[in-house]
């Protein structure tokens, strides 16, 4: 058997000002030919499974583009174009191939395309024609289109957020699409809207109940697999928004059945999936007033990881006003304060303009005097599962004037969740009573463990999670909170 995988996506939030270009996909994550190196993305390690598990078989496998950008506004139109004609040249030179497995986000949005992945499998199905099982791995934070679930043959979607079953979720999806290959299974998908907007980590109830369920449902009445396809709220298209895709063996009668009682269900639970936002004050009155440190605070509007500038200056503006010490806040994307802190040097002292760059949604950047308290070129954070994320230069300064309140900077625009990307910078988040992220949930999987208490802090920024205030254009109407009638 021959089995052929690729690999492309980014997370699109609509609503930034930073243009998807090559670069961003060069700087994040793009090898050719399955080089995945020391360093592996997220979407990486699914192509990693595919390859050992395909060759646990005696299979050939034929490895096209793996490429990744970290997330931010639309991808330029030729850069995608670009990319996928790779890819479909790759598919063409491989002749002829028994199986296709894509390791896609499912919220990559170009220019004038609203569904990359939904494009790329068009595309991929027409080379490959009707009897050839594809199957998709998507983030749970996709817009799941029903050209697309028509498409493909099985998709899986990861259960978990924060994202620690990339690795896992491959493995389901190769094992279904294997039993396709080899004639042992015929999976058929069915999906229900829930025509809801939202966002809803796995770790808290009662979601982490739910996703637990949807596990206990699998393995049984011609059930393969049941993916929660939560949908990505700053990713303005018609197709945004909460499914549930069930993949049935054969007839999918209890695949619809099962799809629509969890969608109903999830329904129910609505009110209580979502984090619990606080508003900026609040959130640093409540830090200010417990007992025990370290509290970490989410700056949830600020996450790189949704597209956003992380270079916001609100939650350090805030705190530096109330004089909090013993303080570290991270990452702040101003690669111009890295080159000044690398030219100056490890200890020297610098008066900086911080923050604030991208536009008005960042704030004001902050002047401030520091001392350059370490360097690092080329920083790695290391995420649960194997994967890493490029940091680029990074450099820690501790602000004069204030008690012991140390902020990171980074040169390559990062999601923070990782405790180490302050242990690099030799400086202890452990040790500290705060420490501020800019990551919406992916820092729990690492933070949680040092945190006494966890506050997500609803500052302004370019990822409001208040839905009602973005300014929607494309979605398809009616939906959840957006119009009270979106369930009649
Ligand atoms: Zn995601």
């Amino acid at each position: 058997m021959h089995l052929f995988t690729a690999c492309l996506g980014t997370e699109t939030n609509t609503f930034s000002p930073i243009p998807t270009g090559r670069r961003l996909f060069e700087e994040t994550y793009l090898v050719r030919g399955g080089a995945y190196g020391e360093n592996p993305d997220l979407f990486a390690l699914p192509m990693m499974v595919f390859r050992d598990r395909a060759r646990q078989l005696g299979w050939r496998v034929t490895e096209s583009l793996c490429a990744f950008a970290v997330p931010a506004g639309p991808t330029i139109d030729r850069v995608y174009a670009t990319y996928r004609d790779e890819i479909l040249a790759d598919l063409a030179r491989a002749g002829k191939v028994d199986g296709v497995l894509l390791s896609l986000h499912g919220a990559m949005v170009a220019e004038t395309i609203a569904s990359c992945e939904t494009d790329l499998v068009r595309h991929i199905r027409a080379a490959v024609g009707p009897g050839v099982p594809i199957g998709v791995e998507l983030d749970l934070h996709c817009h799941l289109t029903e050209e697309l679930v028509a498409t493909a043959d099985a998709i899986v979607i990861f259960k978990e957020y924060p994202h620690v079953d990339a690795a896992e979720r491959a493995g389901e999806l190769f094992s279904i699409i294997a039993g396709a290959v080899e004639g042992r299974l015929r999976p058929r998908m069915a999906m229900f809207d829930c025509r809801m907007i939202g966002l809803y980590p796995t770790t808290l109830e009662p979601m982490a109940g739910f996703v637990q369920r949807m596990r206990e449902l699998e393995g049984k009445d011609g059930i393969l697999s049941i993916s929660l396809a939560h949908g990505f709220p700053w990713g303005d298209v018609p197709e945004l928004g909460t499914r549930v895709v069930a993949i049935g063996d054969g007839d999918s009668a209890r695949a619809l059945e099962l799809a629509v009682e969890l969608g109903r269900e999830l329904r129910g639970l609505r009110a209580r999936i979502e984090p619990p936002w606080t508003p900026l004050d609040a959130g640093l009155d409540q830090a200010v007033a417990a007992n025990e440190g370290p509290i970490v605070l989410a700056d949830v509007s600020d996450n790189a990881g949704g597209g956003a500038p992380s270079d916001s200056t609100f939650v350090l503006r805030a705190m530096l006003e109330r004089q909090m010490g013993r303080a570290a806040l991270g990452c702040f994307w101003d690669p111009g304060t890295v080159a000044l802190a690398f030219e100056a040097g490890e200890g020297a002292r610098l008066t900086v303009r911080l923050g604030g760059k991208l536009g008005a949604m960042s704030g004001d950047p902050i002047d401030l005097a520091v001392r350059v308290k370490s360097l690092r070129r080329d920083v790695h954070q290391h995420y649960l599962g194997g994967s890493k994320a490029r940091m680029g230069d990074m450099a820690a300064l501790s602000i004069e004037d204030a008690d012991e309140v140390d902020v990171v900077v980074n040169s390559v625009r990062a999601q923070t969740f990782s405790p180490d990307a302050f242990t690099q910078l030799g400086i202890e988040p452990a040790a500290k009573r705060y420490v501020v992220v800019k990551s919406m949930n992916h820092f729990r999987a690492g933070f949680a463990p040092l945190a006494r208490h966890i506050i997500y802090l609803s500052a302004p920024g370019a990822i409001d999670v208040d839905y009602t205030r973005l300014p929607y254009r494309r979605v398809q109407r009616p939906i959840y909170p957006l119009d009270s009638h979106a369930w009649d």
